[in-house]
């Protein structure tokens, strides 16, 4: 069985004892161990510190956009690698595998274009310059400039390749060194993106660090320079939002947690448009995509209450025809739940939902006698006020569908009811109604996608995060913010205030100055 390595401090680090044990969800049978028992944290942090911090604050944007390129291409090129990796450990079919490391790759290339459009710069100033003084002599300007610490990313294991290269592309283009720790469970694609990584010495020494197993006391040795961007669950955030030493320093945080994504049907959407089907493709996408463990994947369903009957029997039918089984099966559409943890974790969820709703399909039942599988599940509530539905993330192929009074206000209220969402959708083909929900529902939701006829053809569905939008959402989906073009490096970027004469610091100066003395 594999020992799977930690790459820290310039080495390869095998944890000792006690070992986590990860599995292949589809067979049960045991893939790989992981420890970082033994390693020295703070030397870690140290390492970064001392080699990544100055060896990549001495490259200009352009040039880290370079490497960032560069590890976009490496990812690339281990593609059918990865892919078979992730059907392993992660239960992926290959379809959802690309979804993961197609998306790892492009988020990179993505930002490996930001850095070559920011050009041979080292830093950036933000907005436009002010007259402080009496005339423009005393002037002021915002700087941006690379924050001289380690940024720590702890990821979920749903998306183990694209979790990890998303947050790296936004530090390393930012010039921010980073430690990255997987989800245990699905460790296998990020552990050997990181040993590619490694082995390819491409990046300046201590710029990526990858940990597998537990962070152990890495969170007390940060200071007020470095970041923890982390993403999981939100009972692990509430954990590591009160972490003494975080709280002590004001270490930067950013949290991405999980949330109770909803799709809104309007009442005015016709039988067979395609608005009508676009909505029905995509929330049985969203439902089955990843076997439902995505933090965008929709959970409620809101629909006017005199459509209920007939938006169940289409998406029971949408449901149905999804065969799930063997991910390595090239006709299966939907694959296992990454662990036995999950499975029992999915089958409670789904028995907490099904005491206040009518199971339309599905259910909390075991479907085969190995493996991590469950059905797709469609739940059926009567009253969309109880707190069930608004308060319990089932991180599975499971939703349920919530009546509404069919106005645009009704909607949006019961969207808030969630705390704070990461992605709401909504379908209409009346201005008045999208313009309503998506400013009633703006406050409570990371980003609200409009659907409709004029759109529906050339649409990306709500579930997919792209990396010139950002992703994030409010209260319970972790307050934070990643990715949107250039806002993602803001986490990893000191802005200040420069005052001082207009002819020292104004950008045709102070910047031309900067980029001679490179
Ligand atoms: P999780 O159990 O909270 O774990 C997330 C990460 O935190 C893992 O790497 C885990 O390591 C680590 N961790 C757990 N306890 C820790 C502690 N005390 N100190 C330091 N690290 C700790 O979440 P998950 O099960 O991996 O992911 C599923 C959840 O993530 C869902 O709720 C989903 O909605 C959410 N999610 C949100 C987003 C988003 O962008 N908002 C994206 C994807 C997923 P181990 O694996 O070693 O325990």
């Amino acid at each position: 069985m594999r020992q799977l390595d930690s790459f820290v401090c310039g080495g390869r680090h095998a944890g000792g004892a006690p070992q986590a044990t990860l599995f292949n969800p589809t067979t049960d049978e045991p893939l790989a161990t992981v420890s970082s028992a033994g390693i020295d944290f703070r030397a870690v942090v140290a390492h970064a510190r001392t080699h990544g911090v100055p060896g990549l604050a001495a490259l200009t944007f352009a040039q880290r956009g370079g490497l960032v390129e560069q590890l976009s291409k490496l990812v690339h090129g281990a593609r059918e690698e990865l892919i078979e990796l992730s059907i392993q450990n992660a239960g992926t079919t290959r379809g959802d595998a690309k979804f993961d490391i197609d998306g790892a790759i492009g988020t990179l290339a993505a930002y490996a274009r930001y850095g070559a459009e920011l050009g041979e710069r080292k830093f950036l100033y933000d907005g436009a310059g002010v007259q402080l003084g009496r005339t423009a002599r005393f002037w002021g300007e915002h700087v941006l400039t690379p924050r001289a610490g380690v940024a720590v990313h702890i990821n979920a294991f749903n998306f183990p390749a694209w979790n990890m290269m998303e947050k790296a592309a936004c530090a390393l283009l930012a010039g921010v060194p980073v430690i990255e720790k997987p989800g245990t469970s699905t460790a296998l694609t990020a552990w050997r993106i990181a040993e590619l990584v490694f082995q390819s010495k491409l990046l300046p020494e201590g710029a990526f660090q990858f940990i597998s197993g537990s962070v152990g006391d890495l969170l007390d040795h940060l200071g007020g320079q470095d970041g923890l961007a982390f993403t999981g669950s939100a009972a692990t955030a509430a954990k590591l939002r009160g972490h003494a030493n975080l709280v002590r320093h004001n270490v930067r945080v950013n949290f991405e947690a999980d949330s109770l994504n909803s799709a809104v049907f309007a009442p005015d959407l016709e039988a067979g448009s395609d608005t009508y089907n676009l909505f029905l493709a995509n929330v049985a996408l969203d439902m089955t995509q990843k076997t439902g463990q995505k933090c965008t994947a929709v959970r409620r369903i809101f629909v006017p209450r005199e459509r209920v009957a007939e938006i169940e029997a289409e998406l029971r039918g949408s449901l149905a025809a999804i065969k799930v089984g063997d991910p390595s099966d090239s006709t299966t559409r939907m694959g296992p739940l990454a662990s036995a943890a999950q499975l029992a974790d999915v089958r409670a969820g789904i028995a907490r939902l099904a005491a206040a709703a009518r199971t339309a399909c599905g259910g909390a039942a075991p479907i085969r006698d190995k493996g991590c599988f469950v059905a797709p599940t469609l739940l059926v509530a009567d009253d969309a006020h109880a707190d069930v539905f608004h308060a319990e993330e089932v991180f599975g192929p499971v939703a349920t569908i919530l009546p509404y009074d069919g106005s645009a206000s009704s909607a949006a209220a019961l969207v808030a009811r969630g705390g704070g969402s990461l992605v709401t959708s909504v379908y209409s083909n009346e201005q008045e109604f999208l313009e309503q929900a998506a400013l009633g529902i703006a406050p409570w939701s990371g980003r609200v996608w409009l659907g409709s006829d004029k759109m529906a053809e050339q649409s990306l569905a709500p579930g997919m995060v792209l990396p010139a939008m950002v992703h994030g959402g409010p209260g319970r989906a972790g307050g934070g913010e990643e990715l949107g073009g250039l806002r993602g490096l803001a986490f990893y970027l000191q802005r200040t205030a420069l005052q001082g004469f207009k002819g020292v610091i104004a950008p045709e100066s102070f910047a031309a100055k900067a980029a001679a003395a490179r």
